[in-house]
């Protein structure tokens, strides 16, 4: 589902992603854990072409990613993210937020995309949450809006970068079981996380970072239980 091959990037003459190689199966959820400036949030942010890659390539579902236009938009469609930060339109309600890519990005209609806006949002536990807005939600009902918003583009892929680390703790776990439930609805799933509990939940494979290499690729059990590098040592001794 997600294809990177040979993929290098460079912010100026710091080189973030070293000859990155990953095959993501559909349905497969996979963990991305390493030290802060390991490229992380590069590498999801160059498989819906936040950022471009300087050489290697790129596929979402069989579809090489595309420079620009129709196509770049098609692909962003197709890949949903959901950030640190909920980023939702402030002046919208909950069920706007929602509606509003595929009402303008898909063209569906507006009936339609109400219907299936209500339907995620109680998916999400927060369907009577609707029509207020966001500042009068708490983080952890504003993460999973944002979850529902990309969901609404029914994407094949979803990406996470750290989506609970700006939560207070009590509201991690409420958005980590929406989660678990999308990872075991077989959604592609690439979640950049340090939360060891849904690694082994939900995660089928962890990718340890490091200077933008992948180091380890390995299943969540043992990498936590028996990490192969110093480095996945030295870093787990560090979160744990
Ligand atoms: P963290 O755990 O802190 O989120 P990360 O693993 O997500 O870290 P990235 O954000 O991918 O790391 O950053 C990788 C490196 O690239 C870092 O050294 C960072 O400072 C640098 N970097 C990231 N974005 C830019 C940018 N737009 N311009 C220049 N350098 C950048
Ligand atoms: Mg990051």
């Amino acid at each position: 589902m997600i294809s990177m091959r040979n993929v290098d990037k460079h912010f100026g003459s710091l080189h973030v992603l070293r000859d990155i190689n990953l095959e993501v199966p559909k349905g497969q959820v996979v963990i991305v854990v390493g030290p802060s400036g390991s490229g992380k949030s590069t590498l999801c942010r160059t498989i819906n072409r936040l950022e471009t890659i300087d050489s290697g390539e790129i596929a979402v579902d069989g579809v090489k990613l595309p420079e620009e236009g129709k196509a770049l938009a098609k692909l962003r469609a197709d890949v949903g993210m959901v950030f640190q930060q909920f980023n939702l339109f402030a002046h919208k309600t909950i069920l706007d937020n929602v509606m509003l890519a595929p009402v303008k990005v898909r063209r569906v209609d507006k009936t339609a995309a109400r219907a299936r806006a209500l339907e995620l949002l109680d998916r999400v536990g927060i369907a009577n949450q609707a029509d207020k807005y966001p500042a009068q939600l708490s983080g952890g009902q504003q993460q999973r809006v944002a979850i529902a918003r990309a969901l609404a583009m029914s994407p094949k892929v979803m990406l996470f970068d750290e989506p609970t680390s700006a939560l207070d703790p009590e509201m991690v776990s409420e958005v980590l079981e929406v989660m678990v439930g999308l990872a075991k609805d077989g959604m592609t799933m690439l979640v950049v996380t340090h939360e060891m509990g849904f690694a082994r939940r939900a995660g089928n494979r962890v990718l340890f970072m490091a200077d933008g290499q992948i180091v380890e690729d390995t299943e969540p059990e043992s990498f936590f239980t028996a990490p192969k590098s110093d480095r996945a040592r030295d870093f787990l001794g560090k979160i744990l």
